[in-house]
């Protein structure tokens, strides 16, 4: 082995879903939304003159701030935005997670959490789901360096209150909390006013999944001005231009136009509990899913069997074959036309089986 080869920063990357390119498929496999963005966005793009690109961007992304500042009644200060919130997540990672103790998130959850402990080599624990494949809050009563967990988790879909997650946050006032809201927007309370009365707690958004803004790449945490400033100076220790000047006027364009936003949502969450209810019928049981997507298995067909035989069908959803969820399926709510096509295969196929 060459020297050199002792110092390379060895990790074991996150895998994203596929981004399979056929024109008939249905894609149901990483939580993207299946309506278009605002019909803003697409104003906004087209207005937009390449001329333009000869500048750099807003290093502050100040209008996207502003924007989201104002939709969501929080001051500036308590705003910071990234290219994604896998991005925001990631300087969160590395600006608070970064003391001796081993920071604590569930065992099943996000994929990308381990990845970055390991990246940033911050120590860390994974307390168990209980097997309903809940959060047991009393595992984050502990000392630790640092808590994280979606709300609604991922890819359980499962939602935690926000009385237990004000009880996680009074055990930890003395480490920072973070809350990954990537899938609020369908029917769970967020955490965000709670960040008055906790100095200790970041609630991170996206516009990737109930904005359908997953291509252009826009996260962004709430939390106390502290927090936000300690944020930006390692964001700007890093990159100061994260956010592209597309970027910033479509997401503009997107969070001031909240009757569509709403709209949209809605019309996901009645696919969704139609979606439950058929597949309830067809025998597959599921956690209550407050999500844009749902985890469910089947009671005598493996998951694998049947990721395989969508897929051959172009129909695609997502299958993680390791550990305690290798007999399950992440099911992404599509339109009720996808749905119907998805169900109907579905059904067929457990028929003849
Ligand atoms: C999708 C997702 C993200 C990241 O989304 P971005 O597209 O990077 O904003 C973060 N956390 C969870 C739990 C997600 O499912």
């Amino acid at each position: 082995m060459r020297t050199w080869e002792e110092n390379i920063r060895k990790v074991v990357p996150y895998t994203p879903g596929e981004q399979p390119n056929q024109p008939d498929m249905i894609k149901l496999n990483t939580n993207e939304n299946p309506y278009p963005p605002a019909p803003g966005v697409e104003r906004a793009l087209k207005e937009m003159s390449a001329d333009t690109l000869r500048l750099y961007p807003d290093p502050t992304a100040g209008i996207l701030v502003e924007a989201i500042a104002e939709a969501y009644h929080v001051e500036k200060d308590q705003v910071f935005v990234g290219v994604g919130s896998d991005d925001v997540l990631a300087m969160c990672f590395l600006t608070f997670f970064n003391g001796k103790k081993p920071i604590l998130f569930p065992d099943i959850t996000y994929s990308f959490y381990d990845v970055w402990a390991e990246l940033f080599r911050i120590p860390y624990e994974r307390p168990a789901l209980d097997e309903n494949f809940r959060i047991r809050k009393e595992d984050y009563f502990r000392e630790n360096g640092g808590v994280v967990f979606p709300n609604p988790n991922a890819p359980t879909g499962v939602e935690m209150p926000l009385e237990d997650i004000e009880e996680i946050l009074n055990h930890n006032q003395d480490a920072i909390v973070i809350v990954d809201e990537a899938y609020v927007d369908f029917g769970v309370q967020s955490a965000l006013p709670l960040i008055d009365k906790y100095d200790n707690l970041l609630v991170v958004q996206t516009f990737s999944k109930s904005r359908s803004l997953a291509g252009m790449r826009i996260g962004y945490v709430f939390g106390n001005p502290v927090l936000i400033k300690y944020l930006n100076d390692v964001k700007y220790s890093f990159n100061s231009y994260t956010m592209n000047t597309a970027a910033i006027a479509a997401g503009v364009a997107a969070v001031r136009d909240k009757e569509y936003f709403e709209k949209t949502c809605s019309k996901i969450i009645e696919t969704r509990e139609w979606t439950k209810a058929e597949l309830k019928k067809l025998g597959f049981s599921f956690g209550d899913s407050k999500s844009n997507f749902i985890f469910a298995a089947h009671e005598t067909c493996p998951a694998e069997e049947l990721f395989r035989a969508l897929r051959e069908q172009h129909i695609y959803v997502r299958y993680f074959p390791k550990g305690r969820t290798h007999n399950h399926l992440r099911i992404t709510i599509g339109t009720r036309e996808e749905m119907e096509k998805f169900l109907s295969f579905l059904k067929e196929y457990l028929k003849n089986r």
